[in-house]
């Protein structure tokens, strides 16, 4: 194998989806968060990989961040948080999440000023 087999695997594809949504590989149907060239399960090519909504996940750590760009809010509430096999960082709504916390996606919040997007943040699931 030859680096021009695969001469952009390494790159992340930038495609720009909501942040509630993972990857899903259309051959071998792995799921990830971060956007890659390829499956990291099966390698195949993931330029037409579709979406899902992430539903429910478990918080597994949380941080809150005092100390952030102009644009980004401070504090910053992040949580580390597991959604069957897929494992991502996004902002927690606010600060009372802690680990084994069932979570979801919810709200419209720009990450950053200046962007026009908007986002969901992570809430806490009312279990009762
Ligand atoms: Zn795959």
């Amino acid at each position: 194998m030859t680096d021009s087999d695969h001469p952009v695997t390494d790159r992340p594809a930038d495609r720009d989806v909501p942040a509630d949504r993972a990857f899903v590989c259309d051959d071998c149907g792995h799921r990830w968060y971060y956007d890659r060239r390829r499956c990291p399960a099966c390698g195949h090519g993931a330029e037409s990989a579709a979406t899902v909504r992430l539903e429910t996940g478990a918080v597994v750590a949380t941080t809150t961040v005092e100390t952030t760009p102009p644009d980004v809010r401070a504090p910053n509430h992040l949580a580390l948080v597991r959604f069957d096999e897929v494992q991502l960082i996004a902002q927690a709504a606010d600060g009372d999440l802690s680990p084994g916390d069932r979570v979801r996606f919810d709200g419209s919040h720009r990450l950053r000023e200046g962007r026009d997007r908007t986002d969901p943040r992570l809430v806490a699931v009312d279990d009762s």
